[in-house]
């Protein structure tokens, strides 16, 4: 388990993490001896949670794995973190990460990279930037992981180690106390091992929150609501849609108590009908490794046997998006992480004796923020300073703001709901369209550890070439294990994720229609 460096603060270690764990274990066991008794708060009471060390936690400290943030102690709770401690969640720890959340396999942290140790003796990588929060759920030190996914930090881990991350659509979970990457590009994310427990944390997070006022509000949420149920009962009356059952042997796998599924109605995964998938021939590059390639076949194959429609479609923008994000996310990462000199925020270096002063030059910031940040934050620094500035930002900012346009609308022209915040009215449904995308999550399963010593900088923003899109558009998107092939050829530590994209707002679907099909 320690060999994994999953955590960066873990809760047993002080006095007062003795407590709480003896607080913990005393109410699991009044709930088992007196099951009448206990009422529980939600369907998470009791579970063991850990969150990402970039989220604001008032018990723990959050240093974002970045030397400039050793110590930092936030003054409360993120929202999300609020929001599951009064369901009756209990945070065990602070995930490793890698700094700020920039990268791709967990192993920028001040505290030591993340290894993933699932193979012994073969440590692969974990995936980034949320392979703490990956590894904690695999190593079974917690049910459910919160994490962040600006460019695909939650499908990826999960991906590389077997296990499902749900990336919710941009402003349904609130980002107040969770600091800063890209702003425009940040969600937060939820990694387990199934996906019922990811429907039920993401039902406790999805609410409202005046603090971040990119979170979508409730007028918002209720029109986006009344605009898919609309749609859901336009297509139930449609004779072109084969009426499916849902498996009853589905049913009874659920390991859902039986009690509480009369009790919560709707929350046993089941998909009525018939989707119709959408297959990017753009995302079959030449960089998909067999294994993949073959993953993704055969997951289609498995769909199309349930009578899924399996239809290809075309997203010709997606070969610019990774370019346009790696101009995106550094140029809002720059001017987010300006507040860390030393002054305002940040560990002030020791070897400078000169008074603060916060112009750029003086060397408190230099010294402060050359020894506090790591290799690939300056390199973010850099290239997002350059493409803001005056000489860069006509070539670089405003094209690369374009192909943003262009990869949304491109992904609301191929879906069959319409994108709720760009419609306000209900449109026939297109017959053309498709209920979910499917492609892989990464291009190749986990890396190993030792490979990526010769590996560049741009061979890591590589592995976000399939994720990055859905980033840009706002879009829900889920990471989940491709359906296991005894007889595949590709024994090679076969971890490959399968990513299924939605439409914007979709969210509960996607996560039950993975959950009911996949
Ligand atoms: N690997 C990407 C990056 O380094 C994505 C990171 C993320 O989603 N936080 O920017």
């Amino acid at each position: 388990r320690a060999a994994s460096n999953a955590f960066v603060t873990h809760l047993p270690t002080g006095i007062h993490g003795q407590d709480r764990v003896q607080k913990y274990v005393e109410r699991a066991q009044t709930r088992l001896e007196h099951p009448s008794l206990h009422e529980p708060k939600s369907l998470l009471d009791g579970q063991v949670v850990a969150i990402k060390d970039n989220i604001w936690t008032a018990r723990f400290p959050t240093s974002c794995a970045s030397g400039i943030l050793q110590g930092f102690q936030s003054p409360r709770d993120a929202n999300v973190v609020n929001a599951l401690e009064q369901a009756g969640a209990m945070v065990i720890g602070k995930t490793n990460m890698d700094e700020f959340g920039m990268g791709s396999h967990s192993t920028n942290s001040y505290k030591g990279g993340v290894r993933n140790n699932a193979v012994p003796g073969l440590h692969r990588s974990a995936g980034g930037s949320s392979g703490g929060s990956a590894m904690a759920v695999l190593n079974g030190q917690c049910r459910i992981a919160l994490a962040t996914d600006t460019g695909g930090s939650v499908r990826l881990p999960a991906a590389y180690t077997g296990l499902i991350g749900f990336k919710p659509s941009y402003g349904r979970l609130s980002r107040h106390g969770v600091v800063p990457y890209a702003n425009s590009l940040d969600t937060v994310g939820i990694i387990g091992k199934d996906a019922e427990d990811i429907l039920r944390t993401f039902r406790q997070l999805d609410r409202p929150d005046t603090n971040d006022p990119t979170c979508i509000n409730a007028a918002t949420r209720r029109r986006i609501a009344d605009l898919k149920s609309a749609r859901y009962r336009q297509r139930s009356g449609s004779t072109i849609r084969l009426i499916r059952k849902p498996s009853p042997q589905r049913v009874e796998n659920s390991n859902f108590p039986v009690d509480r599924r009369r009790r919560y109605p709707g929350l046993v995964g089941r998909t009525d009908w018939a989707q119709v998938i959408g297959v990017p021939a753009e995302y079959n590059i030449a960089e998909l490794s067999d294994s993949v390639r073959e993953a993704w076949n055969r997951t289609l194959s498995q769909l199309d046997a349930r009578g899924h429609t399996i239809v290809p479609i075309s997203l010709p923008t997606t070969k610019a998006a990774l370019s346009a994000y790696y101009v995106l996310a550094p140029a809002e990462a720059s001017s987010n992480l300006a507040k860390y000199d030393g002054i305002r925020y940040g560990v002030r270096c020791s070897n400078s004796e000169t008074q603060p002063d916060q112009t750029p030059t003086s060397p408190l910031y230099s010294h402060t923020r050359g020894a506090g940040f790591g290799d690939e934050v300056k390199r973010r620094i850099l290239l997002g300073t350059y493409s803001l500035s005056s000489a860069g930002i006509n070539n670089y900012f405003i094209q690369a703001q374009k192909i943003r346009r262009l990869v949304q609308r491109e992904f609301d022209s191929v879906f069959s709901l319409p994108n709720p915040l760009r419609t306000h009215t209900i449109t026939p449904l297109t017959e053309t369209g498709v209920d979910y995308i499917i492609c892989p999550t990464a291009p190749t399963p986990p890396p190993r550890l030792i490979d990526l010593k010769s590996s560049t900088p741009f061979d890591a923003y590589m592995n976000d070439v399939l994720t990055v899109p859905a980033s840009l558009a706002g879009l829900p998107a889920i990471s989940v294990p491709a359906p296991v092939a005894p007889e595949s050829r590709y024994t090679d530590f076969a971890n490959v994720g399968i990513q299924v994209i939605g439409q914007y707002g979709d969210d509960e679907a996607l996560v039950r229609f993975v959950h009911v099909e996949l």
